[in-house]
């Protein structure tokens, strides 16, 4: 088996004992392989050992490897920040956006959507804040301000608001964090049931995240090896 054969093994395997260990059902958390700096021909490597759920964190670089492979059935997952002038790119392709922090980026995808005569299904970003509880380092609407975001993106109607998303703050033990994050997803499910996703853990934190509840692992790193260059896009 290839390098990338047993890596998606392995990363599978983690997912099923966190799952198991959490007493969840293992396939009640998807996998989501963070492709961005890799080369079209490692997705379609990976494609065809069934993993089909990729995410990119840089619009030029989602369609144009979208465009090498529209000859397969993956599907796209934009997890970096959009501007609202890709929104419309974004949502031709179908993609699932993991980082809408504002309302005006919400506004531009249901637009998008619309045109598109397919909605676009999108999550909240959270920013779970830095070491010193500091907000802004990476990412995602404030906690106090999710609510009243979701409230507002339920309203469009060119998107779906299917759950929310974080990265672990640096610094700080993911667990407290993912558990904070899944009590807000909590309240935000109540009022809208079908934010039903939570997109939270990487290569170095997934477990923690399943723990929390996470649906959705987003892992590059350990599926991938380390990626070459250190992007300004980076998170
Ligand atoms: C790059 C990235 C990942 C994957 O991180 P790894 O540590 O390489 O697994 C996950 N989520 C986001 C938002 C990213 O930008």
């Amino acid at each position: 088996m290839t390098g990338l054969g047993a890596h998606l093994d392995a990363v599978r395997a983690r997912i099923d004992a966190a799952a198991r260990a959490a007493g969840r059902d293992p396939a009640a958390v998807s996998l989501l392989a963070v492709s961005k700096t890799r080369p079209a021909a490692d997705v379609r490597e990976l494609a065809a050992l069934g993993q089909l759920d990729f995410g990119e964190n840089r619009a030029q670089e989602l369609i144009g490897k979208a465009g090498e492979l529209a000859d397969l059935p993956v599907r796209w997952h934009f997890i970096g920040q959009l501007q609202r002038n890709k929104a419309a790119a974004v949502a031709r392709l179908g993609a699932v956006v993991h980082s809408v922090d504002r309302t005006s980026l919400a506004q531009a995808l249901s637009r998008a959507g619309e045109a598109a005569q397919r909605p676009v299904d999108l999550l909240l970003q959270v920013d779970l804040g830095g070491p010193e509880g500091e907000l802004g380092a990476r990412g995602g609407a404030a906690p106090d301000d999710v609510p009243g975001l979701a409230d507002a993106v339920a309203e469009l109607p060119g998107v779906r608001l299917r759950g929310l998303m974080a990265v672990a703050p640096r610094g700080e033990e993911p667990g407290p964090a993912f558990a904070r994050l899944a009590a807000l997803a909590d309240r935000v499910r109540a009022e809208h049931p079908g934010a039903v996703e939570l997109s939270a853990g990487m290569s170095g934190d997934l477990e923690e995240a399943v723990a929390a509840g996470a649906t959705i692992v987003r892992v590059g790193t350990a599926l991938f090896g380390r990626r070459p260059l250190a992007s300004p896009h980076d998170t």
